[in-house]
């Protein structure tokens, strides 16, 4: 079976999020199932380093604006199609702003750009290329199922994930008549969105199967608190929608093997975290005592409910706690955490930016991980988390709810537990979490267990890529029986 994925991130060539691992780590988890996936990414800088060019599968003389080109490529142990676009994707900056974190104002253009040449190679337009599924992740690529949909490949089945459904690409409906679509796609049933246009309203209405990275998460966002203006529509197409939850690479996040360590580690040498305890109190200016680590990897954002830690974090650290906080972006909560760092000097430490190798490392010498969100469609960190014994402390949504089982008196004495859940969202109820969890660290026996149970815990992609692959047969069959 050959599934062309359309994505706008790919680790480790272009990550902002949990997207690009997801679109990582699918293709290799499904080959060994017998799939082969391509993924077509826009050839942003990092992209475009990756490999060589060679002779196009598809020129576009004029693609939005400039000459485009489509490389076929294999970069990072992936199969890869490059939309080489260089006035749309060659920009020094992030994927979708500038430096400062402002949105580039053709976004629209960009990533319609990016649907069309998506929706042509799944219509066959790349001579030896048809492939049996498109898969497009989130509303970046989310064009490419509108496209076929009018037109370009009305007939192959496609699956369109959503792994957050806060960004939906909404845009004025002035740019409608440069999308190139007919004016039958301007409604309710195709791409108009509140007056406007929307692109993952769009995909979600074009989509054969609509999935979510979490059960939890596709029941959630049925309900107007987490439907985000979309939950109408969704329940309209419930039939269609499955929550399949992400695993990790279990390669790159391996405890045993990984360099970013200062010392590996097994379930068989936990004592050997203690090295990396120390690297990140050195790292993060952190006293060196007994008591135990939180940490936080995470982009600073009001749905990560940083602001409900930053609340409780005086009486985290009374109660004899540490924090370490990698994070970036939201300029207040940033704010709000460096000060907590100068008021507690020794007990609280923050580092700013992105930093791959320091959120290994992290994970390998912190004792729990924070994760406070408002609402996680899957969630990536607790999974790390527990992989590297890095006990996670989570709110009760979505992936966090499916993935960690609360240390409860049952769940504790029957061995199965893995972390701490809270609910609801508030200071109160994530502070009694964490401090159930300092009780249980103060009984090395119990904590080891809850370490133990995370790492036996399968949080590879076997499973879950088994389930695409169960969704992408049976969408075939369907098709067939039409
Ligand atoms: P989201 O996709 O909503 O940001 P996830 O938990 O699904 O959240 O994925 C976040 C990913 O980004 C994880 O791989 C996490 O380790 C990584 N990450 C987030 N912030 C940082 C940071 N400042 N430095 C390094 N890695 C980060």
């Amino acid at each position: 079976m050959q599934v062309l994925s359309v994505t706008p991130e790919i680790f480790p060539l272009v990550k902002t999020g949990g997207l690009a691992d997801v679109a990582g780590a699918l293709p290799l988890a499904l080959a060994g199932q017998g799939v082969a996936m391509r993924s077509l990414v826009p050839g942003y800088p990092s992209v475009m380093a990756a490999f060589n060019k060679k002779k196009p599968l598809l020129a576009y003389p004029d693609l939005h604006g400039g000459r485009a080109a489509v490389y076929a490529a294999h970069a990072a142990g992936l199969d890869l199609l490059v939309l080489d676009a260089p006035h749309l994707f060659e920009r020094i900056g992030g994927p979708y702003g500038d430096a400062t974190g402002a949105d580039w104002p053709d976004n629209w253009r960009r990533f319609a750009a990016l649907g069309l040449v998506g929706a042509d190679l799944a219509g066959g337009k790349a001579a030896g290329y048809s492939p049996d599924i498109v898969h497009a992740h989130d509303w970046q690529a989310a064009m490419t199922l509108a496209y076929m949909r009018y037109g370009r490949a009305p007939s192959v089945p496609s699956v369109m994930t959503v792994h957050n459904l806060a960004f939906q690409g909404s845009f004025p409906a002035g740019i409608f008549p440069q999308l190139g679509l007919p004016d039958s796609a301007m409604t309710l049933d195709g791409v108009e969105y509140y007056g406007g246009v929307g692109f993952l309203k769009a995909g979600l209405q074009a989509a054969s199967a609509i999935t979510t990275v979490s059960p939890t998460y596709a029941q959630e966002i049925r309900t107007p608190a987490f439907g985000m203006g979309l939950d109408g529509l969704i329940n309209l197409r419930a039939g269609d929608l499955h929550g399949i939850v992400n695993g990790i690479d279990v390669e790159i996040w391996n405890p045993e093997t990984d360099r970013h360590l200062a010392a590996t580690y097994s379930a068989e040498t936990l004592t050997a975290r203690a090295a990396n305890k120390r690297a990140v109190e050195e790292r993060f200016n952190l006293d060196h005592d007994a008591g135990p680590i939180f940490c936080v990897v995470s982009r600073l954002s009001w749905q990560k409910g940083l602001d409900v830690l930053i609340s409780i974090l005086d009486q985290i650290i009374a109660g004899g706690g540490r924090l370490a906080v990698l994070g970036s972006g939201d300029q207040g909560l940033e704010g709000a955490l460096l000060a907590a760092a100068a008021r507690h000097r020794g007990r609280v430490g923050v580092v700013t930016g992105y930093d791959e190798a320091l959120s290994h490392l992290m994970q390998g010498g912190c004792d729990a991980i924070l994760v406070p969100s408002r609402f996680e469609p899957c969630g990536l960190t607790q999974l790390y988390g527990l992989r590297y014994g890095c006990v996670p402390i989570v709110a009760r949504t979505g992936g966090l709810a499916d993935t960690i089982i609360d240390a409860n008196e049952a769940a504790i004495s029957a061995s199965v537990a893995t972390g701490f859940q809270f609910a609801p969202e508030s200071g109160d109820a994530f502070l009694h979490a964490v401090r159930r969890a300092m009780h249980a660290y103060a009984d090395p026996t119990v904590w080891q267990s809850l370490q133990l149970q995370g790492m036996k815990a399968d949080v590879s992609w076997d499973r879950s890529a088994a389930k695409y692959v169960e969704l992408y047969n049976s969408l075939i069959l369907k098709q067939t029986a039409d």
